[in-house]
Order: C-alpha cells, then structure tokens, then sequence
C-alpha cells in the first residue's frame, strides 16, 4: 500500500486564471514508522494482541459506554496453570508456541465488538460487552477452559494446558475500571487456590477475605520482629520401636492478648513469599538453638522436621540459608528434615524446587512429602523428586477402622514406600483403634494426638527425658501430672488418660 500526501498552492494573478500548483509526497516511509510505534506502544509483539495500556483504555471506553446506555461489561482475567512448567522443562520456545495458540483459541470466542488482550506473562483478558451479560461470561468461561485444554503437539511433543478463570461484571459488581479489575483479581485468585482449571466469578466476600489476609499479614510481621512465632513441637513415634523418631515443628503465635494461636487463623501468611521466608528463617534459627540444647543435654530427638511452603522457595539460598543456620548452631544434618507438599512440588518452577530439595539431600537433610494423597501429585514427582519420606494425610487416617476404601489407599501408600524405600508416617493418629490398624498394616511411624499435642519446646526436653519406648514403663498420668505441673493439658496421652503405653 502506498500513502500519499498533497500540498497545494493557490496562485491568483489579475488578467490570468487561478492556477493550482500542488506537489504530492510518497509518506509510506513515515506512516509504517508511525505505525510501528503505536504498535509498540499498544499491542503485545509475540501475540498480536492488544497489550495492558489498550487494554486499560479500552476497559475504560466500555464502562463509560455502558455507563450511558444502562449496559453491563464483563471482564475474565485467564491465566495459564502451569506455564512456567512448560517454559522450564521444554524451553521457552515451547513456552512462546503454547502463547501464541492459546492467543488464536481465545480469538476464537470473542466478537470484533469485544476486546482480547494478553496482560503479560501468561495471563490474558476478555472484556465481553452487551448484550452479554455475567451469566455468559460464566458460560463462556468454561467453554473457554474446555478448548484451552485441548492438548497441542510442539515439535513432536505434547503440550498440555489448562487455565484458571476470574470474572467480574460492572455494574453487577463494581463500576470503575480499577476496582472492576480487582474483583475479577480476586475471583482469579480463588479459582487457583481452590485446586484451578476453574471458573470462579466475584463475590464480595473475597475482598473481606483479603482484607482479613493483609491485615493479618501485618501483624505477623510485627510478630515476627518482636520473636512472637515460636515453635511448637509433635513426636512422630515408631511403631516398631515406640521410641520418637523425631518432631515436627509447627509455627505458633504467642499472641500478646489472644493466647496461643494456631496456622488455622494466620496460616495465609505462608503464602506471601516475604513473610514466609522471614518466618520460616526466624523458626529455623529457634528450632536449631532447641536441638543443640537437647543434643548438649543427650537426648535424641531424632530429625526435626520443618514445613515449606511454596512461597519459600521464591528464596534460591533456602537450602544454604537453613544449612548455614544448622552449621553455626552446631547441629547435625542427620536431625534435620523437610516437609514439603504435593502442591509445592507442583506450584511454582518445579526445576528450582527440585534443585532446592537435592541441595538439602546432598548434605544429609532428608525431605518429606506431607498430606500424601489429597494432592495431584504422581508416582514421576517421587521419582523427579528426592523423597525419602511419605505422611499420609490425615483424612485417611480419620476413618481408617470403619471406611474400606481408606484402608486400602493407606495400605497401598504404605506398600509403595516399601518398595521405593521410603519410610510412611500416618498423620492425626487419634485413637488406639487407629494406631493398632497401622502397626498391622506396617506402618513405619505415627503422628497425633493419641501420641502427643504439638507443645513448646521448653516441654519438649520433659517429653524426651520421660518418653520410654514400647515395653518400657511410661509414665502414668499423675507421674506425669507431677513432673510437668500445670503442662498436664498440652501432653495428652489419649482421651481416656491411659497409663499403658499408646503403642502397646
Ligand atoms: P501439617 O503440616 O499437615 O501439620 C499437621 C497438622 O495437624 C498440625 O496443625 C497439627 O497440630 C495437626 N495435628 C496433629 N495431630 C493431630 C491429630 O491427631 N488430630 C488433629 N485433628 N490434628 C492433628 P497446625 O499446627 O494447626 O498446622 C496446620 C498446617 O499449617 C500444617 O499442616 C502446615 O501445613 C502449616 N504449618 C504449620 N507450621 C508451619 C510452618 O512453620 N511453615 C509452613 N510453611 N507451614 C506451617
Ligand atoms: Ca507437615
Ligand atoms: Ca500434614
């Protein structure tokens, strides 16, 4: 195409006709580079989509429209699950091709009065206008989702994708363009932590949700200055031996006014990168301190394990941080352990959560996969992944003796530890009932309250000192009311107080 431009020059001369005198340009030059700019300015280059500043005014134009008309415009944020899976096992190229096809399946659904744009990353957006009203977009949503997981082939290989959907619709929800946003954030947000692939539209309680988050995040970040997470400690116990084979370590709030309290109200926090990681450093230091102090005193307590969550492995030193911790304290790696979950191992880059977890098994730190079986994770991830140890959730445990097919997940968990070598502890133990079906089945060790509660680690020293292994005599519970006092309510034998040992 060929742009022209004219200039032209009235010449006026009395006795003599007006003569025209005009001269065109070629501007084809000037316009491609114009072109070029708003380009760059407004469109994503990868996708040809609108970018995030288009999309901005675009999303501004449509309520100020549907605002006049007495219309309603919806808007889904879409975001890829798993992307940084793609890119990191099969290659940014991999991760370019499954944008740009995901780019042309979602044109697919959107009319020219409508606006698709990629917001960055893996994260794109639709703004639906009317007639199209918020039970469409649903709608939509899910056809969308359906189409996107259409498995694609990339030079010979499978690419698999699916994606999380958040919608929010004005004036349904909010009007303006910034807190519109927001909502459908919000809808995003909890379409992924209630397990993706998902459509979840606004409701006005996630934002009291998030406010409650933020809120408690900035007081745990007071606590966490002012020494207030402190670790509290639960025995895992063999059942072959009835000794304690080691803790776990489980965060608590000395809360100034409100007593102790558990992850139940300020669990959130583990998922904000900073603050994990800040609490996470500050329970390593106490927990290494208390372990040197028991060593220093003889007594075992086997490996002490940590819990991680997915945000703090956002920290690449993690394992040279927590290492360095271990060293300066003088503690052996052979008393140190990590729990980590199925959704850690499937959350953020797998490629530098599998790095982190071998820097931790290279220097003797053996790692655990927690809540086993409420997860997506497969039989690969044990074997990418260097576990030695398997926690069976405790939802299996709850109705072990009564539900068939628990018994049977159980007894298979524990079969494939066996022959992968892995050693199986069953979590939330709370009965003899339990615990007796375990041993039958070979379990390796046992967690819970039939056991133990989770206790501070100045009760810990007691715990180890008293704790005499099966056979031996355990103290009854008015030897043990006596030599801990008034701690009596934090180790709970059992709920019929028994004076034989639990594993007995
Ligand atoms: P988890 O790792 O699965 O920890 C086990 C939870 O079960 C603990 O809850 C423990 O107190 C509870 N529990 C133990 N035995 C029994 C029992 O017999 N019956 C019942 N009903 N519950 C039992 P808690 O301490 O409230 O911790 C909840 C979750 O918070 C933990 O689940 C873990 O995912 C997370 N968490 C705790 N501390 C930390 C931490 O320091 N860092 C990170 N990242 N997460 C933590
Ligand atoms: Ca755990
Ligand atoms: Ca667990």
């Amino acid at each position: 195409m060929l742009w022209l431009a004219a200039r032209s020059t009235l010449y006026r001369e009395p006795g003599r006709p007006d003569r025209l005198i005009g001269v065109t340009f070629d501007i084809s030059d000037r316009k491609a580079a114009e072109d070029r700019v708003w380009r760059a300015a407004n469109q994503d280059p990868l996708t040809g989509l609108p970018n995030r500043a288009l999309f901005q005014r675009r999303l501004e134009d449509a309520l100020a429209r549907a605002e006049a008309d007495q219309t309603s415009v919806c808007l889904l944020l879409i975001d890829l699950d798993g992307f940084k899976d793609v890119n990191d096992t099969l290659g940014h190229d991999a991760g370019d091709a499954l944008l740009k096809i995901t780019a042309e399946r979602l044109r697919e659904f959107v009319r020219d009065c409508d606006t698709l744009a990629r917001l960055g990353g893996d994260e794109f957006a639709v703004i639906l206008v009317s007639p199209l009203e918020l039970q469409h977009a649903t709608a939509l949503g899910k056809h969308i989702l359906s189409r996107l997981c259409e498995p694609l082939i990339y030079e010979g290989r499978m690419i698999s994708s699916r994606a999380s959907i958040g919608v929010a619709a004005s004036p349904h929800h909010h009007r303006e363009s910034r807190e519109l946003l927001k909502d459908a954030d919000l809808a995003l947000y909890r379409a992924k932590t209630e397990g993706r692939h998902r459509v979840v539209a606004y409701a006005p309680e996630m934002r009291e949700a998030t406010e409650r988050r933020v809120t408690v995040a900035r007081e745990v970040q007071e606590a966490v200055r002012e020494g207030r997470i402190v670790p509290f400690y639960q025995p895992k116990v063999s059942f072959a031996t009835g000794a304690i084979v080691g803790l776990e370590v489980l965060a608590r709030w000395q809360h100034p006014t409100r007593g102790v309290l558990t992850p139940g109200y300020f669990g959130s926090v583990f998922e904000d990168s900073e603050l994990a990681i800040a609490i996470g450093e500050s329970l390593v230091t106490q927990v290494a301190a208390d372990v040197r102090s028991w060593l220093d005193r003889g007594l075992d307590c086997g490996r002490v394990a940590v819990n991680l969550s997915s945000a703090e492995f956002a920290d690449p030193g993690l394992a040279d941080n927590t290492l360095r911790v271990l060293r300066s304290a003088g503690v052996p790696t052979k008393h140190f352990e990590v729990e980590v979950t199925e959704t850690v191992l499937l959350g953020r880059s797998t490629e530098e959560v599998a790095s982190i977890l071998r820097q931790f098994h290279e220097h003797g730190v053996k790692v655990a996969l927690d809540d086993f079986g409420t997860g997506y994770a497969s039989l690969t991830h044990l074997k990418r992944f260097p576990v030695n140890h398997i926690k069976v959730d405790q939802s299996f445990i709850r109705d072990l003796e009564h539900d068939r097919d628990d018994a049977a997940i159980v007894a298979a968990v524990i079969g494939l530890g066996r022959s992968l070598g892995m050693k199986v502890t069953a979590e939330g133990v709370e009965t003899k009932g339990q615990a007796e079906c375990l041993r039958q089945m070979g379990c390796d060790y046992a967690q819970g309250y039939f056991y133990a509660k989770p206790m501070a680690g100045s009760r810990v020293r007691w715990l180890l000192e008293t704790w005499t292994g099966q056979g031996a005599s355990i103290p009854s519970p008015s030897l043990a009311k006596a030599a801990i006092g008034a701690h009596i309510e934090i180790i709970d034998f059992g709920p019929d107080n028994r004076a034989v040992p639990p594993w007995a």
